[in-house]
């Protein structure tokens, strides 16, 4: 059976690039019977890049809210909060303590920051925390925990699955025992809509860049955002090209192929970047519009929100708990009973 795991980390508000990188196809695919789906908060992930807990915590409700909201159905899927099992942070320990340090000294997130302090001729590992450095052994944890086998992801996290199947693969080795399934990561193909949406300012769409369209805004401020992404300076009539164009590239997401060759030969003619961004603000509204009452309804309704993480933590330890057992007992600890 396919297992696979989804994860969103707690740092910022969902935006249209979660919505259709992640939770829309993820939602659809644990429709299907043959799939067991792990649909998680990733608030430990969170801690790396923010330390302010207002926003963590306000993360973890949205990001929630927006799931249930979208119609994940928690009594077929498994949908939890990363915190909530305690699991998962023992075992990436016990991941820590048979992963190589050079296998992290070459992980992009890492990289890019050392990089990045270079360049500004600081010292390499400025501001680098021991969290930025290893969070592919965390990740590797919230795979393996539940034995998932195949990860979608975005492309560049193909390198952490990688580093999953390694961490795995020596852990086995290690201890001589088949205890863990080596994951694969499943990569959505670019040309069917799902390829990396651009934020605001033309950089990746992310929480932490603070260039995102949120997912559920009012109407007003859904069309302010889709009216503040970055355009050149053609003017109507001139000829605009949909493939570099942010503006493009959210309608592709939303649209169907009919609609994408249609917008295609308007921007070939000279669209204008008003007309553009209010049909797209139309399109992206017709999509999301029968949910916004629903989440806000949710976002009003904690207790609603942690029953249902309660719910989903219980099944999620019902695994985690007799499976770390075993991890533990194949390393010689815990092992009396
Ligand atoms: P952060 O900056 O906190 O890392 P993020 O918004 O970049 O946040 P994550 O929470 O790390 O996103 O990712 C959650 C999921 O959303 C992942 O599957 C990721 O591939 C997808 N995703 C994130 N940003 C985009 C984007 N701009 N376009 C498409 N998919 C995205």
């Amino acid at each position: 059976k396919i297992r696979t795991l989804t994860g969103i980390t707690t740092s910022g508000t969902p935006h249209l690039g979660n919505y259709v990188g992640a939770i829309r196809p993820a939602i659809e695919a644990s429709k299907d019977e043959n799939v067991r789906s792990y649909y998680f908060l990733a608030d430990y992930h969170a801690l790396i890049k923010c330390w302010d807990p207002e926003r963590v915590h306000q993360s973890t409700r949205e990001i929630a809210a927006t799931w249930l909201a979208l119609g994940l159905d928690t009594d077929k899927t498994i949908f939890y909060r990363q915190s909530d099992i305690p699991e998962i942070p023992e075992l990436t320990w016990m991941l820590n303590c048979v992963c190589a340090k050079g296998l992290m000294n070459r992980a992009h997130a890492y990289k890019a920051s050392v990089d990045a302090n270079v360049a500004n001729g600081a010292d390499p590992d400025f501001e680098v925390t021991m969290g930025l450095f290893s969070y592919p052994v965390l990740m590797a944890a919230d795979i393996l925990m539940f034995n998932a086998n195949k990860v979608p992801v975005g492309r560049d996290q193909i390198q952490h699955i990688e580093m999953a199947r390694d961490i795995a693969g020596r852990f086995n080795h290690i201890y001589n025992k088949k205890l863990f399934t080596l994951p694969e990561a499943v990569v959505a193909d670019a040309n069917d809509g799902s390829a990396v949406l651009q934020g605001l300012d033309g950089r990746k769409m992310s929480k932490s860049y603070d260039n995102t369209i949120p997912l559920f805004l009012t109407e007003k401020q859904l069309k302010k955002h889709i009216n503040k992404i970055l355009t050149n300076l053609l003017e109507p009539g001139e000829p605009k090209d949909p493939d570099t164009s942010a503006v493009f590239q959210i309608w592709k997401a939303f649209a169907t192929p009919e609609q994408t060759e249609e917008m295609r030969r308007e921007f070939e003619n000279g669209i204008a970047w008003g007309e553009a961004k209010k049909r797209l603000f139309e399109l992206v509204n017709t999509e999301i519009a029968p949910a916004r009452e629903r989440y806000n309804e949710i976002m009003n309704d904690p207790a609603y929100l942690e029953a249902e993480l309660q719910k989903g933590a219980e099944k999620a330890r019902a695994e985690a708990a007799p499976f770390l057992d075993k991890i533990r007992k194949a390393a010689g600890i815990k092992c009396f009973k």
